[in-house]
């Protein structure tokens, strides 16, 4: 039996995700098939039960679903309440759909394990207050950051992720504030640099740069871009030029993917094993 999964987003010819799934399948000799489905906010709902119903065992949801699908789960995850969004669906044999978030979790392993870029201790930085970034937040603090600063162009929607988490037993205790973009330099000179920022505005997917300041990396900080591609992000080269180590997202991607192929198959494949192969998807694609 081949067991079936697919990717619903809108637009979604760009998704690595089979590829990905179909080198996991590889790795850890799993019978997998893993398509692309697109899907319209109309639509979406009647795709992910249709798929359900045809012996589907899962779906990954991606933008601009992921809060949909948060909405139509009979059960939530733990990573899946907290995140306010789901990027994982499951289909149990008692017939509900559990959400999960699994985004988190990859930026994690990406920047503890294949970065070796502490968390714990660390005076961090998250830019943006969109999806990616509430999905992040609470497996973030609970590396137990020194502090957490969430910046935004529209600094309501950081406060609200701010409120979201601050009674969290994570956030016990790390001070959490939100701010607007033109109030970094304010911080930067009051309290110094950042020794991990993470851009999660989604700027770079237009080769574009929030205003972000000088003075803004401590010493030994990691700038770390969510967007991907084959080659570096504006952010990434403008870290880069003042000291700070970067990477992309790409290293994301795919532990998320693992996370998610965890919660179906019910074994993580050994990404570091694949890294080679998975550079190359992206470089190809
Ligand atoms: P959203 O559309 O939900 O959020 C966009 C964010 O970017 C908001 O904070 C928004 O600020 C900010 N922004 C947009 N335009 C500007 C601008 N001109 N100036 C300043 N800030 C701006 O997107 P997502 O959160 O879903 O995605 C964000 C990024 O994360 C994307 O690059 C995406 O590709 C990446 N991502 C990567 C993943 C991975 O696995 N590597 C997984 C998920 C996402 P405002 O609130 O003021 O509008």
């Amino acid at each position: 039996m081949i067991n079936a999964y697919t990717v619903i987003g809108q637009p979604i010819a760009h998704s690595l995700s089979p590829l990905i799934h179909g080198l996991f399948g590889q790795l850890t000799q799993r019978r997998v098939r893993y398509t692309r489905t697109e899907a319209t906010s109309e639509t979406f709902e009647a795709i992910v039960r249709a798929w359900r119903e045809n012996g589907g065992l899962g779906c990954n949801v991606t933008m601009p679903f992921k809060e949909q699908a948060h909405a139509l789960c009979d059960r939530l995850g733990a990573s899946a309440a907290r995140a306010g969004s789901v990027n994982t669906l499951q289909f149990h044999r008692d017939g509900a759909i559990v959400g999960h978030n699994t985004d988190g979790a990859g930026l994690r392993v990406d920047i503890e394990r294949n970065l070796a870029h502490p968390i714990g201790g660390a005076r961090l930085l998250l830019l943006g207050a969109g999806g990616a970034a509430r999905g992040v937040v609470g497996p973030l603090l609970d590396a137990r950051p020194a502090s957490l600063t969430i910046a935004n162009r529209t600094v309501s929607r950081a406060q609200r992720i701010v409120q979201a988490f601050e009674h969290d037993p994570s956030a016990d205790p790390v001070p959490l504030s939100a701010c607007a973009l033109d109030e970094l330099p304010a911080r930067v000179a009051g309290r110094g640099g950042f020794d991990l920022v993470i851009n999660a505005t989604s700027l770079s997917l237009s080769g574009e740069l929030p205003a972000l300041p000088e003075g803004l990396f401590a010493d030994g900080a990691l700038a770390y871009d969510m967007a991907y591609g084959p080659s570096d992000t504006v952010f990434m080269n403008w870290s880069r030029e003042r000291g700070a180590r970067v990477a992309g997202g790409f290293g994301m991607l795919v532990e998320q993917a693992a996370e998610s192929f965890q919660i179906w198959e019910g074994v993580r494949p050994k990404t570091h094993k694949a890294w080679g192969r998975l550079q190359e998807l992206l470089n190809a694609a």
